[in-house]
């Protein structure tokens, strides 16, 4: 049997096509788009569609859903951290946070990860698949229906590597920032990748206004390579050009993560040297004391540590903050949940 068509991860266009290609005039592509967005799942609830092409959808198509496996809410503010799972049985974490300026929900781009980063629990754990887009689309919608609300940006900070994952990220990023979708402002959207070089470039010959977010971690290749495989690959010269190329094609300025792991790159040297190689470059620096992850070792920067580092960087004119570590008793940094879940027996 030949495989059945993923339904929202159907640009307009390519939607219009299939109605049209299958003798339907071409504005019950804009009503089956219009029940997509009322998050309807089941074919029989397209009411006002002859019931042929119901019946034509019901066998060609499939419609993507994020089930609510778990859902945990911090005591401490007001995260909300999902564990959601897919037709196939496979989970992914998603983390609602507000801020004043309203709620933004950092998402997942693949199951798992291949990318091996030491710190993280979704390395950890190795790759499974990529996500779909309408897979990273059904996140978005699960939790504005399980809230009642309208998040108003989206973070690709989840678990996977979003540039693993181009091609579907593209498309995702597509249909959110449609008026007939979920009308995100690319603005509002930030990617976040560990460093694959030329597909910072690939990204960037797209000019989209989405935010980059690089996960640098270390001041030089010595200590990234101990920490994150991809430096091997993707020295950081390279790496800091393809950011100041963003910055000059897109006029975004560009975040760098930087989680603080104890004695292994926090010294007021390797603050030093993260200044030297940053200067001049209009970018943000996000200090982020490292979460535990059991099996890694690695423990988080004490506060003196923390203050010490975040000052160098301030004294030299680096734009530096460290990062409220929202949901802190609610594992809120990805990849912890699922792997809890695992071990289980969960799917
Ligand atoms: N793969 C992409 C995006 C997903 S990871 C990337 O690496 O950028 C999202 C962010 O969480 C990255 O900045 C990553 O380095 C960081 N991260 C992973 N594990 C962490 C941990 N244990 N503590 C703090 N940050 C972590
Ligand atoms: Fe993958 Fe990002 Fe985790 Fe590295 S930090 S293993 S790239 S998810």
């Amino acid at each position: 049997m030949e495989a059945k068509l993923d339904l929202k991860s159907m640009l307009p266009g390519e939607l219009e096509a299939f109605v049209t290609e299958n003798g339907c005039p071409r504005f019950r592509a804009k009503q089956i788009g219009e029940w997509l967005k009322k998050g309807v799942s089941d074919f029989d609830e397209m009411r006002n569609l002859p019931a042929e092409l119901r019946e034509l959808l019901k066998t060609s198509c499939y419609i993507s859903v994020a089930n609510i496996e778990k859902k945990l809410v911090s005591r401490y503010d007001k995260t909300v951290k999902y564990l959601f799972s897919f037709g196939d049985g496979e989970c992914v974490e998603a983390v609602v946070m507000e801020y004043r300026h309203g709620s933004t929900i950092c998402i997942s781009t693949q199951v798992g990860c291949k990318m091996g980063c030491t710190f993280c629990a979704t390395g950890q754990g190795g790759f499974v698949r990529d996500l779909t887009a309408s897979e990273m689309l059904a996140q978005i919608e699960a939790a504005q229906r399980d809230l009642g609300l309208r998040l108003s940006g989206a973070v690709l900070m989840g678990m996977g590597e979003p540039l693993d994952n181009l091609d579907n990220v593209l498309r995702f990023i597509e249909l959110a920032t449609s008026p007939e979708g979920l009308n995100l402002g690319a603005r509002h959207i930030t990617l976040s990748t560990c460093g694959i070089v030329p597909k910072i470039y690939e990204l960037m010959s797209r000019r989209l206004q989405i935010n980059l977010a690089v996960s640098l971690h270390a001041p030089n290749d010595q200590i990234r390579r101990r920490t994150m495989p991809v430096a091997r690959a993707y020295p950081m010269d390279g790496l800091l050009e393809a950011c100041r190329e963003y910055f000059k094609t897109t006029g975004r300025r560009v975040t760098f993560e930087y989680a603080l792991i104890s004695g292994v790159n926090d010294s007021d040297a390797c603050a030093r040297e993260l200044a030297e190689r940053l200067s001049g470059m209009g970018c943000h620096v996000n200090l982020i004391p490292v979460n535990s992850v059991s099996g890694t070792g690695y423990t988080k920067s004490d506060l003196k540590r923390q203050r010490s580092f975040v000052n160098i960087l301030a004294e030299r004119h680096i734009a530096a903050t460290v990062r409220r570590t929202l949901g802190s008793d609610i594992n809120a940094s990805c990849g912890q949940l699922r792997g809890n879940h695992l071990k289980k027996g969960g799917q």
